[in-house]
C-alpha cells in the first residue's frame, strides 16, 4: 500500500495560490517534485493500491500531527507563506476537513479494506527531497527515516548500498518522528506493519524516466528484501 502525502502543488482556487507567485509555487516547498511519479511507478509494479494527496503540503501538511506548528506552515524554505498568516481557529479546521481528513480517510479505508480480506500489506510513504538545503548539498540518493521497527529499513539500506554506486541516507537528513510525522505512524506503525519512509532526491526523480529508473531499483530492492515470502501490497 502506497501512499504519497506531498504528491501535488494545487492550491485550491479558494486559497488564491496563497499570496505566492507561480515561481514559488514551482518549488519543493510546494510539494515532492517527482514523487507522484515514483509512487505511480511502484503501483504499477507491484499491482498494489496508491492514494496520493491532491493538494499542496502548503495548503495543509498531510505528514503533520495536528498540533504540528507547521501544518499549515507560515513560512517555508526562506519563503513566507502570506495565505496562511494570522488564520483563525475556524480558518485552519476548515483546511484540516477539507483537505486532511478526506486523504488520510482514504488511505484508512485501504488498510480497512485488507485487514478485512485479511491481506497482508507493507506501508510504503513515498517522498522527495531537494538537493539543497540552506546551501547544503545532499550527496544521498535516497534516504530513508525510521523509528524504533526498522524490520524492512535494514535490509533495503543494506541492499541498496552493495553495489556501491550511491549514497544511502539512514535517517540523514530526516529521521521519522512520531510527535511530529503522522503518515507513517498512524497508519503503519499503529498497525505494526512493516514500512518504508523513502526520500528519492528530486534531481534523480525530475523526468519520467528518472522516476521509473528509482522505482524499478527500489522495486527489486524491495523484493529482496521482503524475504518472508508475502507479497509486497
Ligand atoms: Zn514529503
Amino acid at each position: 500500500m502506497i501512499f504519497c502525502d506531498h504528491a501535488s502543488r494545487e492550491i485550491p482556487a479558494e486559497l488564491h495560490d496563497l499570496g505566492l507567485p507561480a515561481s514559488e509555487l514551482a518549488r519543493h516547498i510546494a510539494w515532492d517534485i517527482g514523487a507522484a511519479g515514483v509512487a505511480e511507478a511502484l503501483a504499477d509494479i507491484f499491482d498494489a493500491p496508491a492514494i496520493l494527496s491532491p493538494v499542496s503540503r502548503l495548503v495543509v501538511d498531510c505528514n503533520r500531527q495536528l498540533n504540528a506548528p507547521d501544518l499549515i506552515p507560515e513560512r517555508s524554505d526562506g519563503t513566507a507563506i502570506p495565505g496562511n498568516l494570522n488564520l483563525t481557529p475556524e480558518d485552519r479546521a476548515l483546511r484540516v476537513e477539507r483537505w486532511f481528513e478526506p486523504y488520510h480517510a482514504a488511505v484508512e479505508s485501504i488498510f480497512l479494506e485488507r485487514e478485512r480480506r485479511g491481506i497482508a500489506s507493507i506501508a510504503l510513504s513515498i517522498h522527495s527531497m531537494t538537493n539543497n538545503m540552506a546551501g547544503n548539498h545532499r550527496p544521498w540518493q535516497i534516504s530513508f527515516s525510521s523509528h524504533d521497527d526498522r524490520r524492512l529499513v535494514e535490509p533495503m539500506i543494506e541492499i541498496l548500498r552493495r553495489s556501491n554506486d550511491i549514497e544511502v541516507g539512514d535517517n540523514q537528513p530526516y529521521s521519522m518522528d512520531p510527535a511530529v510525522d503522522f503518515s507513517t505512524p498512524f497508519h503503519a506503525v499503529r498497525r505494526n506493519l512493516p514500512y518504508l519512509q523513502v526520500e528519492f532526491r528530486q534531481d534523480e526523480v525530475a523526468d519520467a524516466a528518472g522516476q521509473l529508473r528509482w522505482a524499478q531499483r527500489f522495486a527489486r530492492a524491495l523484493t529482496e528484501a521482503v524475504s518472508t515470502g508475502e507479497a509486497v501490497q
